[in-house]
């Protein structure tokens, strides 16, 4: 495989490939673009098969964080980084200490957070080694649990897509099939139904949907059956790839919008649910409140700006259905072009050499939140 010829195709700007022998370490940290601030995006270990399988995955998910951050409005880049080994069995201090020490030398370019297979005690050893980690503890001025942040600007995103299907934002007026009620499955499932909506839920753990039914009164169906709910919204909030050829003809849904990711199994999917009337939210856009929450430790963390930062969601979706409208396309395309745009005005404005930052003012905000 032609290496460059790849980053040529996908446009990142970086990839370090670590090696340390002794820790057993072998990482690979993808930056895509960094117009609008350093690259963020989470660390995933990953028993990967062969290396070209963990090199495909760091690029797409780092180019993924790219334009969820510019959505976003956030003034950050997207990157992704990936160890190979087993999480279950490959872990060590040494292994994310010397992660951590790579990561330094990149001098903040990349910023890293939890991501599949890590959790808050692995970060706790890269954090040794370099300040450019988000997501840590509240203990050490952490944002903590994103969960209910996510959960809360999906609810955001919600709104601005009834909006646009039936002209008004009652969230307690509709009937919603969720697919998932882990962390941010559950969290949704109690905002909808402190709304009075009328909520279906699924789960492949039987304790999550009693729970459901116990503590929120919802109503439980079969794995398969949700799909075929007549219900106004379909939330995804478990797998990826849902939305299919299989899927979609089986839907009575009137508007998509959960917080799963990548929930189109490929763009004609899209199409295919603007075709048939149905609105769609795009998952990235929806589900930015992860990423809003930690990107709020920057500035010193505040549950109150995160908060509010989580309704710019509303604004954002509205956005991208107003470029669909604009450009005659489906709203996944028109998310993509929204943050194509926004790379492309701010790129604009770059001066080539800004100086010395000088003084820092703490307790000031630019996000106005
Ligand atoms: P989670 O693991 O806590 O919950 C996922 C739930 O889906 C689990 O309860 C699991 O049992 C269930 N599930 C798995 N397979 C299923 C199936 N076939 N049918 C029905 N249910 C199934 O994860 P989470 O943190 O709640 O995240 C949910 C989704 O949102 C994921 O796609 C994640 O990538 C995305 N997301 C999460 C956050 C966040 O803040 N946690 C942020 C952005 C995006």
């Amino acid at each position: 495989m032609d290496l460059f010829e790849t980053l040529h195709t996908s446009e990142h700007e970086q990839v370090m490939f670590c090696h340390n022998k002794e820790a057993g370490l072998k990482a690979i940290i993808a930056i895509h673009n960094t117009v609008l601030g350093p690259a963020l995006g989470g660390l995933r270990m990953w028993p990967y098969k062969t290396e070209q399988e963990a090199l495909d995955d760091v690029l797409r998910l780092s180019r993924g964080m790219t334009y969820k951050a510019a959505v976003a409005g956030l003034n950050l880049g997207g990157g992704k980084s990936v160890i190979i080994g087993d999480p279950s069995k490959d872990k060590s201090e040494a292994l994310f200490r010397s992660f951590g020490r790579f990561m330094e030398s990149m001098k903040g370019r990349y910023i890293t957070a939890e991501d599949v297979g890590i959790d808050v005690n692995d970060m706790e050893y890269v954090f040794h080694e370099t300040d450019n980690v988000v997501g840590v503890h509240q203990v050490h001025g952490g944002s903590g649990d994103p969960s209910p942040f996510t959960a809360y600007g999906t609810v955001q995103g919600l709104k601005a897509a009834l909006q646009q299907r039936f002209g008004n934002e009652e969230v307690g007026s509709y009937s919603y099939a969720l697919q998932g009620v882990g962390h941010v499955g559950f969290e949704m499932a109690k905002l909808l139904r402190n709304e009075g909506a009328k909520v279906f839920v699924t789960d492949i753990n039987e304790e999550s949907v009693r729970r459901c039914v116990d503590e929120l009164g919802c109503e439980a169906v079969g794995l398969d059956e949700i799909y075929d709910v007549d219900a106004d919204v379909f939330s995804p909030s478990a797998l990826g790839g849902i939305i299919n050829m299989e899927t979609i003809p089986r839907f009575k849904f009137k508007v998509v919008c959960g917080s799963a990711n990548n929930q189109l199994a490929t763009d004609e999917c899209g199409d295919e649910l603007e075709r048939r009337g149905i609105v769609y939210a795009p998952d990235y856009a929806v589900n930015a409140g992860g990423l809003m929450n930690v990107s709020i430790e920057f500035e010193g963390y505040n549950r109150e700006r995160a908060k509010r930062m989580m309704r710019t969601i509303y604004y954002n979706v509205s956005q991208i259905f107003k470029i669909a409208e604009r450009d005659g396309i489906s709203s996944w395309k028109a998310a993509d072009r929204m943050a194509e745009e926004r790379i492309t005005a701010i790129g604009k404005i770059k001066l080539p050499f800004l100086g010395n930052r000088g003084h820092s003012f703490p307790g000031r905000s630019r996000t106005g939140h």
